[in-house]
């Protein structure tokens, strides 16, 4: 009996682990009898000792109502978790016996993300987009319509277009990074990288394109001394773009020839802190946790001259959710600003 009880326990975990939807089996009193890893993934660990009602908690989804029913239940029920990564999962339930109900647990939050970014995309787009348009079309209408323009002027007004029209290329590009990455936001990438090496490459290139405002980053790598390399879940090109986007910012935003750190800690065994720091005007207080909202800028009109998007600090925003990592920004008005990410480490 208890050999039969062992191959039946091995089997379902064997299937669970197959399933990327969560699978729970609970008996009536909502106690967890098996959970495979996606449920573990969506629910937190260790949830074969724990009852259900206290794992899955939503004012509109009485579980316990079901447990308790003597009837046939077959639902589905929308459920929104209240975690960092504000997953939507769709929840089955049904009963198979008197003992025995079955739960599963879909993970909708592909589907809702691509919902919404195409809804706000196309609000976002069209008022920035509008802007450069405008201006292009301005300027074409003069150019056709007054033929005794000089030289000089016309060459003016084709520049101003033709920074206008690379505006707007910007903007696409950034459009596009942004929704692909607020979209796979809740999927963590399957490779793992070392920190350090997105970050030098970054620096070098900046350094071989020379550095508009003269400034100099240094990397301060304060972890010489650690067990290396340090190693992280990541995808190498989205952390090149984390770390192109902060770069430029301390350089658009710093002071002419100002020194920008780049400072690299490991405080303990399980993440590895890098800190891009940069001396400029910096940010006042009260917009530091507004700065990674998406067309965000604290001074529109000079973000903008120095060919800013407002989509930057959005992008490095959903790229860390990704990786799991976490953002903290400081800055003192006219002296240091700091962006500070921590990468949880793995282990080879
Ligand atoms: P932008 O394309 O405008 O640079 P970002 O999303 O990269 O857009 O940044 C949003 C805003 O945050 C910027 O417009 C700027 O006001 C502010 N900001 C970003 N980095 C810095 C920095 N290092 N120092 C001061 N302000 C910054």
């Amino acid at each position: 009996m208890s050999q039969n009880i062992d191959k039946l326990n091995n089997a379902l975990n064997q299937i669970g682990d197959l399933m990327d939807d969560g699978f729970l089996l609970v008996d009536k009193h909502g106690n967890i009898q098996f959970a495979n890893s996606s449920a573990e993934e969506f629910l937190g660990k260790e949830l074969s000792r724990r009852n259900v009602t206290e794992v899955i908690k939503s004012k509109d989804l009485n579980i316990s109502r079901f447990l308790k029913t003597d009837k046939e239940i077959d639902k589905e029920f929308s459920f929104q978790m209240d975690d960092d990564l504000k997953r939507s999962l769709s929840i089955k339930i049904k009963k198979l016996s008197n003992e025995l109900v079955v739960i599963l647990l879909l993970d909708m939050t592909l589907q809702r993300n691509l919902e919404k970014v195409r809804r706000d995309f196309v609000s976002n787009v069209s008022h920035e987009l509008r802007s450069p348009l405008t201006i292009l079309v301005g300027f074409i209408e003069t150019l056709l319509s007054d033929k005794a323009i000089d030289i000089k002027s016309r060459h003016k007004f084709l520049k101003i277009m033709d920074e206008e029209a690379k505006r707007m290329n910007r903007l696409i590009d950034d459009i596009l990074s942004l929704s692909k990455v607020e979209t796979e936001e809740h999927i963590t990438p399957s490779t793992s990288i070392s920190i350090l090496d997105p970050i030098k490459s970054v620096i070098s290139s900046l350094d071989e394109s020379g550095l508009s405002k003269n400034n100099k980053i240094s990397l301060v790598d304060k972890t010489l001394n650690e067990d290396r390399p340090l190693y992280i879940i990541g995808n190498y090109d989205e952390i090149t773009q984390v770390f192109t986007n902060l770069f430029e910012n301390a350089i658009k935003y710093g002071f002419e020839k100002s020194d920008i750190f780049v400072n690299i800690t490991k405080p303990n065994g399980k993440e590895v802190v890098v800190e891009v720091i940069n001396e400029g005007e910096g940010i006042p207080t009260k917009y530091l946790e507004r700065l990674t909202e998406r067309f965000f800028r604290v001074d529109k009109a000079r973000s903008r001259k120095i060919g800013g998007t407002g989509l930057g600090l959005a992008i490095v925003k959903h790229i860390l959710i990704r990786h799991r990592a976490s953002l903290t920004i400081d800055s003192e008005l006219n002296k240091k600003t700091s962006f500070k990410i921590k990468f949880p480490l793995i282990k080879h």
